[in-house]
């Protein structure tokens, strides 16, 4: 139930696998994986104490290159990963010791991470502000584009013959027989069945057996045409203690990212793009003649402690995949594999 990148993913590692499977969903894809950049930055994304996130996420990597192996089996396409590593710079004084405090951290991983100057590599600084010289360079980061990883497998799943339901699941339940999904135009019987739903949580019927709760946090990014910094590293920036990122792609295609609110209104405020392309033109002066292509807004599902969970539910037969927060692109291959050991019976 959800075709978000953590339900198609999961859809296609069961079906792949010989299970059978349907998938449910109104809107599949609009979700908060509609907005996603797609950085799958396990050392962008260092901080503090979380060792075994940065380990899950360097897991997930790797994962997602063998997901494009069997989707390019499946659909005889290529899931393009980049391997562009991440440029971390800052604007201001206060900005560049945020950076010094983020390498002193990354150091105490096994992070590939070194600082760069301008003088040194002036590739990597193409078409960033002339007033930033140096950075800290992390050669072990990617990117992918949801787009494409959304189109794939959704022509893997079509081929693996998973139908993909149109509808919202309004009730879930679980007997003797297996589990039940009530959708408007009628019940679907599975013998399990998987709760993908990002942030709109538990549908009537699903009761959490864990401490797990979920909550909307609010993001927007921005896509550009112009600027054309392909095969070079995706740019985070600290701006004024703000965080901007900007991932480009073949053709001139960059997205601008990210907002975060504490707020469920799925739209986008002035105030918040104008906060975004500020910081975006501070960096790249560039961005200036660059064409606005569109905004997207996505709602990503974070749990108290900000961890992804996959949680058997009391509800008899069912299981809940969310919390996967700023690192659903990253972490659906992770969950995929937690859908088919619940479905086999290890999880
Ligand atoms: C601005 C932004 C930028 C991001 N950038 C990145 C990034 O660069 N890298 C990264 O790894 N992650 C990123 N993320 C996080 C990532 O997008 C999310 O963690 C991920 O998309 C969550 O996937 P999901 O499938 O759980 O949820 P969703 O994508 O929200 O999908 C849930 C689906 O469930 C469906 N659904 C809900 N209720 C029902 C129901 N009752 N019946 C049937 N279907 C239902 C919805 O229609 C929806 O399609 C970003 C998120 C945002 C908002």
């Amino acid at each position: 139930m959800g075709a978000g990148i953590i339900g198609l993913t999961s859809a296609f590692r069961l079906a792949q696998s010989g299970h059978q499977v349907t998938l449910f969903d109104p809107t599949p894809a609009r979700g908060a994986t509609w907005a996603a950049a797609g950085m799958l930055a396990p050392s962008a994304e260092i901080s503090p104490g979380e060792e075994s996130n940065y380990e899950m996420q360097k897991g997930a990597v790797s994962a997602w290159r063998q997901t494009a192996a069997d989707l390019l089996a499946v659909t005889g396409s290529t899931l393009e990963i980049h391997d562009t590593g991440t440029l971390i710079v800052g604007w201001d004084a206060s900005d560049r010791r945020l950076i010094d405090q983020f390498a002193q951290v990354a150091t105490t991983f096994d992070a590939d991470c070194r600082p760069v100057s301008r003088a040194e590599s002036p590739d990597i600084f193409d078409r960033i502000s002339p007033r930033i010289s140096e950075g800290l360079l992390l050669s072990g980061d990617a990117w992918l584009d949801p787009d494409q990883a959304v189109a794939l497998l959704t022509q893997a799943l079509e081929q693996l013959k998973v139908p993909i339901v149109r509808e919202a699941v309004l009730r879930v339940y679980g007997d003797a027989d297996g589990v039940v999904a009530e959708t408007a135009s009628g019940s679907f019987r599975g013998a399990t069945g998987i709760l993908a739903t990002g942030h709109l949580g538990l549908p009537t019927g699903a009761v959490s057996s864990g401490p797990h709760t979920i909550r909307p946090v609010h993001g927007v990014t921005a896509r550009v045409q112009g600027i054309d910094r392909a095969n070079l590293p995706t740019i985070r920036a600290f701006v004024r203690g703000r965080t901007f990122y900007m991932v480009s792609r073949p053709g001139g295609y960059c997205v601008l990212g990210a907002t975060a609110e504490e707020r469920t209104e799925p739209t986008v405020q002035v105030g918040e793009l104008q906060r975004l392309l500020r910081d975006g033109l501070d960096i790249v002066p560039e961005l200036e003649t660059a064409r606005v292509l569109e905004s997207r807004v996505g709602l990503r599902p974070a749990s108290p402690d900000l961890r992804p969970f996959f949680e058997r539910l009391e509800t008899r037969g069912w299981a809940w995949s969310s919390g996967h927060y700023r690192h659903g692109v990253t972490l659906a291959p992770i969950a995929a594999g937690h859908a088919l050991a619940f479905v086999e019976g290890g999880a």
